[in-house]
């Protein structure tokens, strides 16, 4: 027997049709014994996530506006998927009680958290599975980190308890003052991969709408194969370039205790979905894992003669970039140029002052500036025991005449980042992709 602990995204909670596919789930496997539930979802396109109608109930607070219809459509979806279920719980006094709280002041980030609480009040009715609520199990300190080894010993001494619950994601406690705090959007995964590692679980199940990741972006390719198998590293630098699934900082935790994650999808509980674990298998025969990009860089490059002889040109140039509030992706560099990417939004407003900022300080030759360049990472534990890889990638752009503007190659040997124009963005992901699912194990083997 094994512990597994299965946490259940918004589009799983959404009503009372996807939380009996949920019941399902979790049924068919005894050793689903704690369950983490996010706020009820969107249940089709154009929906509103019940957080983001807290969020709104906020906003109108703010300005002084009554919030109480929106609260009104927030309480009817909840007594709708109630009567669905047929379930015998006092949603009302659950109602009154937040009302009665947010008349008399509670914070925003208890408003904002509500939507888990009443969904797992629910869920924990439907299952029969105890509710245990997190405010006083996940702690943030001052500067609104998780305190990971406090956190540990408070969630592992409270679920010793309960043979089976259902726990609220997306929020704890401060620390300091004990008052709501949540994580940032998405953050039950968070919850999820704590309540993991404290229970010693065997498997971290991640249930959503996607049956896990996909080798590359299927708005962008057709068809792309699903990635059975990647390691945190190989994910961390695929979500990091935009794949998301799961939220950034649910990895950590369950890494610290090597328990694998399993993203399934609660429509189709049979795809095996993807695992994620610590060490990337030596015996998997993939080149690349995946391809993600984005768009909407700006890249600064600066040239100056004989930079490689010079001491300290890259701290300067680092304490301009820190001087001028700016955070960077990469900083590629050659013998005589320095460059460094930066995202758009980041860089706004702030661009002529950090050049002349440059001009002043480092007195290069020349500074250029490219607007709208794209970053694609082509990501792969493979690559490192696999010659030719770069030849095949950059053989397959220039085929396309796709100009590349930037590379960066991680010293992890894990991963190949190219810049390229906005308008090449696609066809470039789609040239590699193509490129390299020539020789997946898979297309070679059958
Ligand atoms: N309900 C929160 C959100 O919509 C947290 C979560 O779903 O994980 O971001």
């Amino acid at each position: 027997m094994g512990l597994k602990v299965a946490k259940f995204g918004g589009s799983s909670v959404a009503d009372g049709f996807q939380l009996a596919k949920m019941r399902d789930i979790i049924q068919s496997d005894p050793d689903r014994r704690y369950i983490i539930v996010s706020a009820s979802g969107k249940r089709f396109p154009g929906d509103n996530k019940i957080t983001d109608l807290l969020y709104l109930c906020l906003s109108q607070i703010r300005n002084n506006i009554s919030y109480d219809q929106v609260f009104q459509v927030i309480s009817d979806r909840f007594n709708a998927i109630k009567i669905k279920l047929g379930l015998n719980i006092d949603l009302d006094s659950l109602f009154d009680e937040i009302h009665d709280n947010i008349n008399n002041g509670a914070s925003e980030d208890y408003v904002v958290s509500r939507g888990e609480f009443i969904t797992a009040n629910i869920v924990s009715a439907y299952l029969g599975y105890d509710f245990v609520d997190t405010q006083n199990l996940i702690k943030f300190d001052r500067r609104g980190r998780v305190m990971m080894e406090e956190t540990n010993k408070l969630l592992a001494e409270e679920l010793k308890k309960h043979d089976r619950a259902v726990i609220p994601g997306f929020y704890g406690s401060d620390a300091q003052t004990g008052n709501v705090k949540v994580f940032s959007r998405g953050g039950s995964d968070v919850t999820g991969a704590l309540v993991a590692r404290a229970v010693g679980a065997d498997i971290y199940e991640n249930w959503t709408d996607v049956s896990g990741f996909l080798m590359a972006d299927p708005r962008i390719v057709k068809d792309p194969e699903p990635i059975h198998n990647i390691s945190y590293m190989e994910l961390r630098e695929l979500s990091y370039m935009g794949a998301s699934v799961l939220h950034e900082d649910a990895v950590y935790p369950v890494m610290l205790a090597g328990i694998p994650i399993n993203i399934k999808n609660t429509n189709k509980p049979e795809d095996p979905g993807t695992i994620i674990t610590s060490e990337h298998d030596p015996a998997d025969k993939r080149v690349i894992t995946g391809i993600a990009g984005n768009k909407d860089f700006t890249v600064v490059a600066i040239y100056k003669n004989g930079l490689n002889r010079e001491k300290g040109f890259v701290r300067r140039l680092l304490s301009i970039t820190e001087d001028n509030d700016i955070s960077f992706e990469h900083i590629p560099t050659g013998i005589d140029t320095v460059s460094i990417v930066i995202s758009n939004d980041e860089i706004d407003g702030k661009l002529d002052d950090f050049i002349e900022d440059i001009e002043n300080q480092l007195k290069p030759n020349w500074v250029k500036v490219s607007h709208d360049i794209s970053l694609i990472a082509t990501v792969g534990a493979g690559m490192s025991r696999r010659a030719g890889v770069s030849a095949r990638l950059f053989s397959a752009l220039a085929a396309e005449d796709i100009n590349i503007r930037m590379i960066d190659q991680g010293s992890s040997e894990m991963n190949i980042i190219i810049g390229v124009e906005n308008a090449d963005f696609e066809k470039a992901v789609r040239a590699i992709y193509e490129a390299f699912e020539e020789i997946s194990p898979t297309k070679t083997e059958a």
